[in-house]
């Protein structure tokens, strides 16, 4: 498929988990991904091997996300190699989940720095690139319809990415700009097998209550991204797209 054909793209976090999934996708639809990373080049190198082997283009850029100046040189790094931006995903994100009563300065400002500062950074200094046709896509969650017990930074931060998406939405619109989020329920990444949230009680109980009884997969993420980033969706801007197979 073609239909990302000519457009260039940055996927933050795109090392593992949902971003590398949607670092794949794009790429299949023919985009040039810049995979972003913080840490861990190794992996983000393989997503990049396995894009090329795949006959797609894509380069691994590593960037802390919360900070500016990081922020600035992946930008510029993209545009340096693929010559314009179009595509702007805001995946990279941490949740750590924690009784009320455990709340440190220290976990608030994780989270928030992570989840809410870095996508802020992220669209602020993209959106001087950006023209007609471009897209920027956060990743959300589901758990600010689910409120799960023993989240509140993490949903509190998530809540902060809906509004913001409705906020740029509206600030990027007269610039030809769209900005939307889709909000997975739970996933299967190397994220939620770290944190044991996989295999846990949260993990059942989901599949329980979820109306397509299972959690879910990269791969039900990022065609959504795709969409959201091509044309086909060019009158689709401010959405917030639960991915979450009817989990709210
Ligand atoms: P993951 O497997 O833990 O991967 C996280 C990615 O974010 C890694 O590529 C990591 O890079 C990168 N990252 C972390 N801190 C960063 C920073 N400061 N700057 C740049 N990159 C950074 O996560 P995931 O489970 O795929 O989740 C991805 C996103 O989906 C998050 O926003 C999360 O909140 C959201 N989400 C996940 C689920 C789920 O169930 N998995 C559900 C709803 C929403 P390194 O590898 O280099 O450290």
């Amino acid at each position: 498929m073609n239909k990302l054909k000519d457009k260039v793209a940055i996927v933050t976090g795109a090392s593992k988990g949902i971003g590398a999934g949607i670092a794949r996708q794009l790429a299949a639809d023919g985009a040039r991904v810049v995979v972003n990373y913080a840490a861990n080049q190794h992996a983000a190198d393989r997503v990049v091997a396995d894009i090329e082997a795949a006959g797609g283009v894509a380069m691994a850029v590593g960037a802390d996300i919360t900070r500016r100046t990081e922020v600035e040189a992946l930008v510029h790094a993209a545009i340096r190699a693929f010559g314009r931006l179009d595509i702007v995903v805001n995946n990279a994100g941490i949740y750590q989940f924690a009784r009320i009563e455990e709340t440190t300065e220290e976990r608030y400002r994780q989270q928030f720095d992570i989840n809410v500062l870095g996508p802020l950074l992220v669209a602020g200094v993209a959106a001087a690139h950006l023209g007609k046709g471009a897209s920027i896509i956060n990743i959300g969650s589901n758990v600010t319809r689910v409120f799960p017990a023993e989240s509140a930074i993490y949903t509190g931060s998530k809540g902060a990415i809906d509004a913001i998406t409705g906020v740029l939405a509206r600030e990027l619109g007269p610039r030809g700009i769209r900005v939307n989020a889709v909000n997975p329920g739970l996933i299967d990444t190397e994220g939620t097998q770290a944190a044991g949230v996989i295999g846990s009680d949260f993990h059942a109980w989901y599949e329980q209550q979820s109306p397509l009884g299972r959690i879910g997969q990269v791969q039900d993420i990022a065609p959504i991204v795709s969409y959201l980033a091509s044309d086909d969706a060019r009158w689709v801007t401010g959405e917030i797209i639960l991915g979450s197979g009817g989990m709210r």
